[in-house]
């Protein structure tokens, strides 16, 4: 098999160390093993993604010294794709309309007889207002959220898992299963598509790692826990699981995550400063 990894950076920032880490992960993986390394531009955010930060991405990347082939995939020419993922999941009832704001989420979650509200990947754990007794009939709905009616979709797919060959933010690693209980518990009716953006990042990404044909994901700890959501929806859309390598986030001197804004760990700035690629290898521990 011929290995093929991805970088997928949001062009709504500069490209920090963090990101260079990410990048170059997956590059030095498909590398060894004599694989491709594709890059992905994960756009579906309008609001914030900006040519010139996707124009610098390729700049910054060529520079560290990486090549992948071309066109690119850019997530926002890809809609069509992800609609007719939307088609299969709603035709086969695992999803309903949701009408509910960040605030009536939280005033219901946190209502007495709910307990204490559970975060999972995306924020609270929806408490289900608006999830129907019977799959919705008709045409696919627009001008509302969709979102994944997780019971269902755990009555169709069993437990789910995956292989992890780096680790999570636990050092979990290894053959990682995810059993029906805890999902519905810890992870619950996710959103699949977003009002404003006819998406969500979970079913782009898993869209979009099987149409480029991704063996192996690299990426961040931080998105371990979204990895059953992921290996679920490509259970039900037929899609083949990848091997998941997370891998360690860089972070500051006071131990916190580098964020988006942090223009001082910027490559862009370490390269105004006159350091080679070799030092941004060596400053990420590579
Ligand atoms: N676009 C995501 C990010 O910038 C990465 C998604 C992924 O690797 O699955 O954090």
């Amino acid at each position: 098999m011929t290995i093929r990894t991805r970088f997928a950076p949001s062009p709504t920032g500069p490209l920090h160390l963090g990101h260079a880490f990410a990048a170059l992960v997956a590059f030095d993986m498909a590398q060894a093993a004599g694989g491709r390394f594709l890059l992905r531009i994960e756009d579906i955010d309008q609001s914030r993604a900006r040519p010139q930060w996707e124009a610098q991405i390729y700049d910054d990347l060529h520079w560290l010294g990486l090549d992948w082939p071309t066109p690119v995939l850019r997530q926002s020419d890809n809609m069509k794709s992800y609609a007719e993922a939307i088609d299969i999941l709603w035709t086969n009832g695992l999803l309903y309309p949701c009408h509910c704001n960040r605030r009536d989420i939280a005033a219901a979650a946190s209502a007495p007889q709910e307990g204490t509200p559970v975060t999972g990947p995306d924020g609270i754990v929806y408490p289900g207002t608006c999830r129907p007794a019977t799959p919705p009939a008709g045409p696919v709905p627009s001008g509302c959220a969709l979102r994944l009616d997780m019971a269902r979709a755990l009555a169709r797919t069993g437990p789910v898992g995956f292989d992890e060959t780096g680790a999570g933010p636990d050092g979990e690693t290894g053959r990682i299963a995810t059993d029906p209980a805890t999902a519905l518990s810890a992870i619950g009716d996710i959103v699949i598509a977003r009002r404003d953006m006819g998406t969500s990042y979970h079913l782009a990404v898993v869209v979009d790692d099987a149409a480029q044909g991704i063996t192996h994901v690299t990426r961040g700890s931080d998105l371990f826990s979204a990895t059953p959501i992921h290996v679920l929806l490509q259970r039900l859309l037929g899609l083949p699981t990848p091997v998941y390598h997370h891998h360690r986030l860089i972070r500051d001197e006071t131990g916190k995550r580098l964020a988006k804004r942090d223009d001082a760990r910027a490559i862009a700035a370490y390269r105004a400063a006159g350091l080679a690629p070799g030092d941004i290898r060596n400053m990420v521990g590579l």
